[in-house]
């Protein structure tokens, strides 16, 4: 039962992918009455490469969600990295932070197991449910709640209206709920765009321990190294349980400008060269290309406002040196979920507005100064001779890797740790967050 007379929950969370489940998942837990509202009917399928870095494995298990094999997880060891003709061998840092191992798994399966663990705990999610737009209070201009369509044809089509003096946006890259209300996306933060689609192998590949590594491919080639062409951007491949890979290539830029790159194509050509590696031809394909932008470096701000908050990619938290989404989208809910039960609590009753703003305050503090230095790392690889550089002569200095690795992944000790994690640490605590 709502504790606010008139309303349809304490909170309405829109969106029910990582960010949205989670979110939900810690309201529900603190006896906060939620209503989690998705548009698509679980399975749904999701454009993603399905790679769940240290960073990732750490806020599920937060969240109280069994990330073993049983469960159905593949767990992998590390990066393997290939770029200017090496391969290089990257096992996740082993810190106090973090567990030493990554996992991955199908977002169908992923998503549909974490809306279920936030219904186990209390929340209530409403299916076929597509919000398309905000209630905005006419005297205040707050977001009072969401207007809402059950149903996918007129037959069984129906319009709703649900209330709550709290709402979050955890509707996506596209978060219709945040544009609506003017929130637009900041056109001067890094974007990337990638697709990606899934091979079942026929036979287990050839080189030793190739299940238990994340592939990371810095260079695409159109055919044998030798002889072959360059071409833009950089691809994944991620293993899954049940011998299937995740295939993926993408790319990033500074600023939100197409770079007319036709990433399908892209992704076909790549692995008519990649097939022969892996054992596998195009027929073995098993789930469609799908793709989708991937929003950097809060994208979209503020994070909240007139009763809004924004989680995971509605606000634009990929990280723009990996494009990983999913460990920024968990933690975002359990930072909004932490504020929103501070704020809705009798004793704040009279400073509620001030506490929903440590949302951003602490987001802005553990992932701003990262972030920045992210776009000052895109803004580098995005010049070609920049990043063969750094493939040619960074590849084969494994200290260095190593140090590019944890920096990369997000993965160092915040608080003291080995040089490399203060040398991180500092620099990311220097950098300026925005
Ligand atoms: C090709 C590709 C590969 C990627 N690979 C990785 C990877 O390997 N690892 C990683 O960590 N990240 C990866 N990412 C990024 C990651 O997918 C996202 O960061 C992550 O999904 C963000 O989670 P979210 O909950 O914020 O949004 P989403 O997962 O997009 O969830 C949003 C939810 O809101 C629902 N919704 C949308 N609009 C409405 C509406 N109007 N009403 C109701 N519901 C609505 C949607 O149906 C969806 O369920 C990849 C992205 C792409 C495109």
């Amino acid at each position: 039962m709502p504790i606010f007379a008139g309303m349809d929950a304490d909170v309405i969370v829109v969106g029910a992918g990582p960010a949205g489940s989670a979110t939900a998942t810690y309201l529900a837990q603190a006896g906060v009455d939620t209503l989690l509202l998705e548009k698509a009917t679980f399975p749904r399928a999701k454009a993603c490469g399905d790679g769940l870095t240290p960073r990732a494995v750490k806020e599920l298990q937060f969240l109280g969600v069994p990330t073993t094999e049983q469960a159905g997880f593949q767990r992998n060891r590390g990066l393997r990295v290939f770029g200017g003709g090496h391969v290089l061998e990257l096992p996740w840092p082993e810190l106090d932070s973090f567990p030493p191992f990554g996992l991955t798994m199908p977002r169908e399966t992923l998503d549909h197991k974490l809306a279920q663990h936030a219904v186990a705990a209390g929340a209530r999610l409403h299916q076929d449910t597509t919000v398309t737009g905000p209630v905005i209070s006419e005297r205040t201009g707050r977001v009072v709640g969401v207007n809402a369509r059950t149903g996918s044809d007129s037959s069984n089509s129906a319009t709703h209206t649900y209330r709550a003096p709290l709402v979050v946006a955890a509707d996506g890259v596209s978060t219709r709920l945040a544009t609506a209300i003017g929130r637009d996306k900041n056109p001067h933060r890094p974007v990337g765009v990638a697709v990606r689609t899934r091979v079942k192998l026929t036979k287990p590949p050839s080189r030793p321990g190739q299940m238990d590594w994340m592939e990371s491919h810095l260079e695409l080639w159109d055919g044998p190294r030798e002889h072959g062409k360059l071409m833009p951007g950089y691809g994944w491949v991620f293993p899954e349980a049940g011998q299937v890979v995740n295939v993926g290539v993408g790319s990033v830029t500074s600023t939100a400008r197409a770079k007319g790159v036709n990433y399908r194509e892209l992704l076909t050509t790549w692995m008519d060269t990649l097939g022969p590696l892996w054992g596998f031809t195009a027929q073995d394909v098993v789930d469609p290309p799908r793709s989708a932008a991937l929003p950097m470096c809060f994208s979209r701000q503020p994070l909240y406002g007139k009763g809004l908050l924004l989680v995971g990619d509605a606000g634009g938290m990929v990280s723009p040196f990996d494009g990983e989404g999913i460990a920024y989208a968990l933690q975002s809910g359990r930072v909004a979920a932490a504020t929103i039960t501070a704020a809705l609590s009798p004793g704040a009753a009279g400073r509620r507005e001030e506490t929903l703003l440590d949302y951003p305050r602490q987001l802005k503090e553990s992932l701003g100064g990262y972030f920045s230095l992210g776009r000052v790392f895109v803004k580098l690889i995005e010049q070609p001779a920049v990043m063969r550089l750094c493939t040619r002569y960074g590849l084969p200095r494994p200290t260095l890797m190593r140090l590019v690795m944890k920096l990369l992944s997000d993965l160092y000790e915040p608080r003291g740790g080995d040089w490399m994690d203060r040398l991180i640490a500092t620099l990311a605590r220097m950098a300026p967050a925005a």
